[in-house]
């Protein structure tokens, strides 16, 4: 099989892009879709798979290259299972994910008051989508199991890291240094059934 020597990482979140950047081979040429003044398809799908092969088709159609899409999100069983598909729209047009959880906490307190002295079960869910211009294509999904953190914690990271801690563990993502997230998140797991093409 040819390596992939080039490719569209078809994202516009930046922490995104750095963590997907950090899991490619050094050599590969990387684009994004700033580069092309690409901006995002709309997410019309109803799982993180069809969404990372939306997003992904679009890109690779747009510029030609290969893309490798990513869609993502948290799972909160509590919530039935929200924000899942909706993690980015719950921060509102401007990506203010102060707002998102504040939201979160918000809705867990609706449903019990008592939440924060309780195991808040949760993961994040990662879908990657590789698109070849022509059609071939192939996704995978990975996960992160893990608990609601009854505050906000830590600096590092992006999005719900401040208050996702993954099973095992006593710091949020964002506690922890990117290098050690990086190894055991969603992306990294997704990302282990399609390194073969790279
Ligand atoms: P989308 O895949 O662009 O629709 O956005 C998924 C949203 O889920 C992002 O905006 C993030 O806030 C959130 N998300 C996905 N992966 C992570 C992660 O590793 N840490 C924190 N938040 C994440």
């Amino acid at each position: 099989m040819k390596k992939i020597n080039k490719i569209i990482v078809g994202t516009n979140n930046q922490g995104k892009l750095r963590e997907i950047r950090d899991l490619l081979p050094k050599n590969l040429v990387i684009y994004s879709p700033s580069d092309f003044k690409l901006k995002s398809p709309k997410e019309s799908g109803t799982s993180f798979k069809e969404n990372s092969f939306i997003k992904s088709k679009f890109y690779s159609n747009k510029t030609k290259l290969i893309c490798l899409s990513d869609d993502s999100g948290l799972q909160i069983d509590l919530l039935d299972k929200k924000p899942g598909i909706f993690s980015s729209r719950w921060a509102g047009p401007k990506g203010d994910f102060n707002l998102a959880i504040k939201k979160i906490f918000k809705e867990l307190f609706k449903i019990d008051k008592d939440w924060k002295n309780k195991k808040i079960n949760a993961r994040f869910i990662c879908a990657l989508t590789l698109y070849f211009p022509g059609g071939r294509n192939f996704s995978s999904v990975g996960k992160v199991e893990g608990l609601i953190s009854n505050k906000k914690k830590g600096r590092n990271g992006f999005g719900y890291d401040p208050i996702f801690i993954p099973l095992k563990e006593k710091l949020t993502f964002a506690q922890m240094k990117p290098d050690i997230k990086f190894k055991i998140d969603h992306r990294f797991s997704a990302f282990e059934k399609i390194k073969k093409f790279f």
